[in-house]
């Protein structure tokens, strides 16, 4: 979409500040914006309020990102959808739509890839290819509720990528996704997960937004988390949890960390012991995940009981903790799988 502008990306007021160039009146950006940000239609021939006129006009100097649905699988077991969206220029993205008591929450991409490099991570295998736009990452939302004919209430910014390794079009993606002109989906409603850029982490905090930050931590030093996480040799453990606690104290909001359970890993009664210590008396909450298997890695998940003792330990602490509930276990729903699945498949019709 070379030579034209992501009209999707653009609030209200600068819409509104392009129309009043064109010497086009107010209202119809506010049309535009509509179509957009609640339909969420993908060309301009869908907005049948406009004048022929003015869709081509504006089909001139802009696009709309899209999200089309490659692939679609639908959990057999909980109803949960993953979808493998294809972009403007071909890349792959996925999405997970899962369906909770409270509403449907929607877990999108801020990256095609990602450059972190986490070991256990099937995103992060052939790198990061570019960041999305916000228009992008909004059309992951808008194309799975026209699919599913469903209004989607809670968002989390936990698929492929690093949201904070894309910091600039991610803040613009909360502005516009909470706007109450646009799907009006609360900050309250909104979980950011980061496996730990702290100049970021606390560039946030003084936005004092009201989302739920998450941090990957799945390790409680250094030793352990250097060699599953290439991000901690930037910023350590330490380093990481003083940043928490400040956006703690900063935003008054509740850090919730992620740890996956990796068998001889990072499971053990001394890790949790090690981790009780470090979190002790702060606002957060931990999340334990079992972690999902990838072809390209030798990792095996802890059981359940090994869980269970991980957590009594963390309680003895003071610490909550709980196990994250595992949905669409049946449709590889973990990030970054369906996408890799899909290439290695064109890459055996291509060498065929
Ligand atoms: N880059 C961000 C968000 C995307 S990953 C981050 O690191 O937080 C979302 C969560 O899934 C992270 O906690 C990540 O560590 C975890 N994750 C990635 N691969 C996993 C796997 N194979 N099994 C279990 N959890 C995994």
């Amino acid at each position: 979409m070379k030579n034209k502008t992501d009209i999707k990306s653009l609030n209200l007021c600068e819409l509104e500040a392009a129309f009043a160039q064109m010497q086009l009146p107010k209202f119809r950006a506010s049309q535009v914006y509509r179509w957009l940000q609640v339909q969420g239609v993908s060309d301009f021939d869908e907005m049948t309020n406009l004048p022929l006129a003015l869709r081509e006009q504006l089909a001139a100097a802009y696009y709309i990102p899209s999200a089309k649905i490659e692939r679609k699988l639908v959990s057999a077991l909980d109803g949960t959808v993953k979808y493998l969206f294809s972009l403007y220029d071909a890349q792959t993205v996925e999405s997970v739509v899962m369906r909770y008591k409270y509403g449907y929450t929607i877990c999108v991409s801020t990256q095609v890839g990602c450059r972190m490099g986490c070991k256990f991570c099937a995103s992060t295998l052939n790198g990061c290819i570019r960041n999305l736009s916000a228009g992008e990452i909004l059309s992951q939302i808008h194309a799975a509720q026209r699919d599913l004919d469903i209004r989607i209430s809670h968002v989390v910014l936990m698929g492929m990528g690093e949201p904070l390794d894309n910091y600039e079009n991610v803040l613009r993606f909360l502005e516009l996704v909470s706007d109450e002109n646009a799907l009006h989906i609360s900050a309250r409603n909104i979980s950011l997960s980061t496996c730990g850029i702290v100049p970021k982490i606390k560039e946030l905090a003084k936005l004092k937004l009201q989302i739920t930050l998450s941090v990957s931590l799945h390790a409680p030093n250094d030793a352990i988390r250097n060699t599953i996480m290439p991000v901690n040799r930037k910023w350590g453990v330490d380093t990481l949890l003083a940043a928490c606690r400040e956006y703690a104290e900063d935003t008054g909001r509740r850090i919730s960390f992620e740890y996956t359970m990796i068998h001889g890993v990072n499971d053990s009664d001394e890790c949790a012991r090690r981790l009780g210590k470090k979190l002790r008396g702060m606002l957060a909450h931990v999340n334990l995940i079992p972690v999902n298997p990838v072809k390209e890695n030798t990792f095996h998940k802890s059981d359940r009981a090994r869980m269970e003792r991980f957590i009594a330990v963390l309680n003895e602490y003071g610490v909550t903790a709980t196990v994250r509930r595992t949905l669409g276990a049946d449709i590889n729903a973990s990030c970054g799988q369906l996408r890799q699945s899909a290439k290695q498949a064109a890459q055996k019709e291509v060498s065929n």
